[in-house]
């Protein structure tokens, strides 16, 4: 699906042994660092700033909110204007056009911290269900503020990029082995950009966390089912979580959301004041996770859900984490956690959907799957309803090794 000029996703690519910032348009990218080194580009915020000869998107969206509205207007003007210089100048378009086939994409931000949240009210759910029992499957807090633990940024990838199957200490039928994980599993998240930071003791107030927020994109948060088993309590998830986290390569800008709002459905109870906001607002944004086996032909979906999934706003998740004074920075991410719904195509997780390894699930090979094999590739996309047409997020995609 190609992406539109209502979209414009912000990426890095290798092209040849040099590292470029551009926009995705159509199949193609607008190759952002030949059009400032060309003189196309013409925002104020820019003039010389050189963001565009870093090799991730930081310094640019350290220009701030401002400087954001800038580009994506100047852009849109040179992608469809025809007094712009790009389609005055059909040489011109050439030089700064290029296919997306043609490149490498590269991991676009220096992720400083990374954050998982757990605010999937349906998976929440299955999983405590699952691992404590019905009675104690949620937890007094989950509906009192948005579950999160501290993840680890130095294993972030970008999609394409080898996923290796972590070893650790995990209990069996034989007694407890430190081996290769035999719970491989993935999970369907999407990934918020910090874009404005807040200082160190000040929290961000709810009306004003969505103008933090610089973009979205995928996310697959791979786990190992049975080291997370064993190792999470007391202090929560590590080893069976921080060996990869894939993100698609593509930031959707917040702006290009602005069309797929819609209003957070009403949560019981409601939630201390300082997580209200009168004009909070969830996404109309469907997700899709599909999965092959290096047997397969073509590639089975295993769960479709939609961001409404969700229980916790964006901006309930980011002033809910700075409530405490935590500073936030460029470049962070927060994940939402798993995305599943209440439907049983719904679920964003092989946990849930093999109810916690008990139920396999056939393949058209007539193999069978309860967790990931080596060969399996697993691949995430998502697709926002907006007024003026689909605003797409590209692919998250990982092959197990
Ligand atoms: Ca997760």
């Amino acid at each position: 699906m190609p992406f539109s000029i209502h979209n414009l996703p912000y990426g890095v690519f290798n092209i040849g042994k040099q590292t470029h910032i551009g926009v995705a348009f159509g199949n193609d990218i607008l190759d952002l660092t030949l059009c400032d080194a060309l003189g196309f580009i013409d925002a104020p915020s820019f003039k010389n700033q050189w963001v565009f000869t870093h090799n991730n998107l930081n310094r640019l969206i350290s220009l701030g909110a401002t400087a954001w509205a800038e580009l994506r207007s100047n852009i849109q003007f040179l992608l469809s204007d025809a007094q712009s210089p790009l389609q005055l100048d059909a040489e011109n378009k050439a030089k700064v056009m290029v296919s997306q086939g043609s490149v490498q994409m590269k991991l676009p931000l220096h992720i400083g911290d990374y954050t998982d949240f757990y605010a999937a009210k349906a998976h929440a759910q299955r999983v405590g269900e699952l691992f404590r029992g019905a009675a104690a499957a949620l937890n007094e807090n989950w509906l009192q503020m948005p579950i999160a633990y501290h993840g680890r940024s130095s294993s972030i990838v970008v999609s394409g990029s080898p996923v290796y199957r972590p070893q650790g200490i995990y209990q069996t039928e034989n007694g407890l082995v430190f081996d290769k994980t035999k719970a491989l599993d993935f999970e369907l998240e999407a990934g918020f950009i910090i874009g404005a930071p807040n200082k160190r003791g000040q929290a961000i107030a709810i009306q004003d966390a969505n103008g933090h927020i610089f973009g979205a994109c995928l996310l697959n948060d791979w786990s190992a089912r049975d080291i997370q088993r064993f190792e999470y309590q007391p202090l929560g998830p590590f080893l069976g979580k921080n060996f990869c986290t894939t993100i698609s390569p593509w930031i959707v800008p917040f702006a290009a959301l602005v069309d797929c709002q819609v209003p957070l459905s009403p949560q019981h109870p409601s939630p201390l004041p300082h997580l209200q906001w009168q004009d909070d607002f969830s996404l109309d944004i469907a997700y899709e996770v599909q999965f092959k086996s290096d047997k397969m032909q073509m590639p089975i979906t295993l769960c479709k859900s939609n961001h409404q999934d969700l229980y916790w706003s964006p901006a309930q998740m980011l002033t809910h984490h700075s409530s405490n004074g935590c500073n936030l920075k460029v470049g962070d991410i927060l994940g939402t956690g798993t995305i599943s719904g209440a439907a049983t195509t719904a679920q964003g997780c092989l946990l849930e959907i093999t109810q916690n390894g008990t139920q396999p699930f056939m393949l058209p090979t007539g193999e069978s799957r309860i967790y990931l094999e080596d060969g399996d590739t697993v691949t995430l996309s998502a697709t926002a309803k907006g007024k003026h047409g689909d605003i797409y997020f590209g692919e998250c995609v990982g092959v197990i090794c």
